[in-house]
């Protein structure tokens, strides 16, 4: 198999330590030598001089719509979008049609993935059957299919006798159990209840749906000692609420969608339906917190929530569908917190590929020799615009659409081979 060299370019690696101006060499899916100045005549070489090398990117949260609702997105576009966005792994979404609650559906996402062959993807598999909340999933054919967690992402598990036990089993499986937590009977609105909903005349989503659920999931857990995810936080007391319980040692990790970390419940007013989301976009005070627990720890990763929804899903705020699309958006997304000094670029790869990637227990990402050459090479500075030209999603609902960003993946190598390269 044909060498390659990465040259030139800045090693930041969080999991050995590694950073520094370094020559990456890769040989038969491995990094064989990491030094300055390699010479390999017999290498393909890229030039990658002041762009950033890292261990590529894990996304535990993707909705990639196959099977059943493939005019928005499917496994081939999915990919494409994530390989594009730097990540080589994600955990797809089980609110398909039908959705993976059975060792068959769960089979046909890791086969297409193998098929495809550009980024692997792993199945999540529902915690009930249906996603109906009425009687668990069998987690151990599904495990043995190649489901590597569980949730009813979309809809949140209420009954609690049923969390429980789900927590109890996947305990004895080692897998995680992810929640959206959202009360259902409080969460009917369609933005976060308050001044915006209130000035739109629309109905609101109540925080303390979110925090209800949490607060829940975190006793079931601490109580089971089985590992609990928790899906897209977005409020300031559920930050309080999950650093009170990881103070008692609870099994329990939790993600944020990046684009809570940038935008507020103004956004509607500025973006209409694009900005709509579960949980919605809280207050100012609630981002500011999210940023502090993103630094400090409490929060352990960031998870894209990919979300992609036809045009004609997308119309009034009030009748449209939640969610938007962010393979591509994630990594801008987070360089202008790395430019801003919340968090510094070592703690952004841990968040975006060494953390996700421990939760779901995959090899650990790391650029060393030996190591598998999962490779994300991206240029923190370059600016683009997230447009048809450049848009790999079959959907395009994001409040970034035709918006320049500033930070763009050049090449993603998944097990040495090149996946992805920018075009320009
Ligand atoms: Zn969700």
């Amino acid at each position: 198999m044909k060498k390659l060299l990465l040259k030139g370019g800045y090693v930041v690696d969080p999991s050995s330590n590694l950073k520094g101006k370094l020559d990456v060499l890769i040989q038969g899916g491995k990094v064989v030598k990491i030094e300055k100045n390699i010479n390999a005549h017999d290498a393909e070489i890229l030039n990658v001089e002041g762009k950033i090398i890292a261990p590529a990117f894990v996304d535990i949260h993707t909705h990639l719509r196959d099977p059943g609702h493939i005019y928005k997105e499917d496994m081939l576009s999915g990919s494409k979008s994530a390989v594009a966005g730097g990540y080589t792994a994600l955990l797809c979404m089980p609110n398909t049609s039908p959705p993976i609650d059975s060792p068959e559906t769960a089979s046909y996402i890791r086969e297409k993935s193998t098929r495809l062959s550009l980024c692997e993807i792993f199945p999540a598999g529902t915690l009930t059957l249906g996603r109906k909340g009425e009687k668990l999933s069998d987690f151990y054919s599904l495990k043995e299919a190649g489901c590597l967690a569980f949730t009813d992402d979309g809809s949140t598990l209420r009954n609690s006798d049923l969390m429980k036990k789900a927590l109890e089993v996947c305990s004895e499986l080692k897998v995680p159990v992810m929640n959206h937590c959202e009360d259902p009977v409080l969460a009917k609105g369609e933005v976060n209840e308050g001044e915006i909903s209130a000035l739109l005349g629309i109905k609101g989503r109540h925080s303390s749906a979110e925090e209800i659920m949490i607060a829940r999931d975190c006793i079931l857990a601490y109580h089971t000692g089985g590992h609990l995810h928790i899906q897209h936080i977005s409020t300031s007391l559920a930050v309080e609420i999950v650093k009170f319980f990881k103070e008692k040692g609870t099994n329990l990790s939790c993600e944020v969608n990046p684009y809570h970390l940038v935008f507020t419940e103004r956004e509607i007013l500025r973006s209409g339906a694009q900005a709509k989301v579960n949980p919605p976009f809280r207050k100012e005070k609630d981002r500011e917190k999210l940023l502090e627990a993103l630094a400090e720890g409490i929060i352990d990763c960031i998870a894209t929530d990919h979300a992609p929804h036809h045009t004609s899903e997308k119309g009034l705020v009030e009748k449209s569908l939640p969610g938007m699309i962010s393979l591509q958006t994630a990594l801008p997304i987070m360089l202008q917190l790395v430019r801003e000094k919340i968090i510094t670029l070592e703690r952004m790869i841990e968040l975006m590929s060494v953390n996700p990637a421990k939760i779901i227990g995959l090899a650990e990402r790391t650029i060393a020799v030996n190591s598998r050459a999962d490779i994300v090479v991206f240029d923190p500075e370059k600016e683009w615009i997230l447009c048809e030209d450049s848009n790999f999603s079959k959907s395009k609902n994001t409040p970034l659409w035709n918006k320049e960003l500033k930070g763009k993946v050049i090449y993603t190598l998944k097990e040495g081979k090149i996946v992805f390269r920018d075009p320009q």
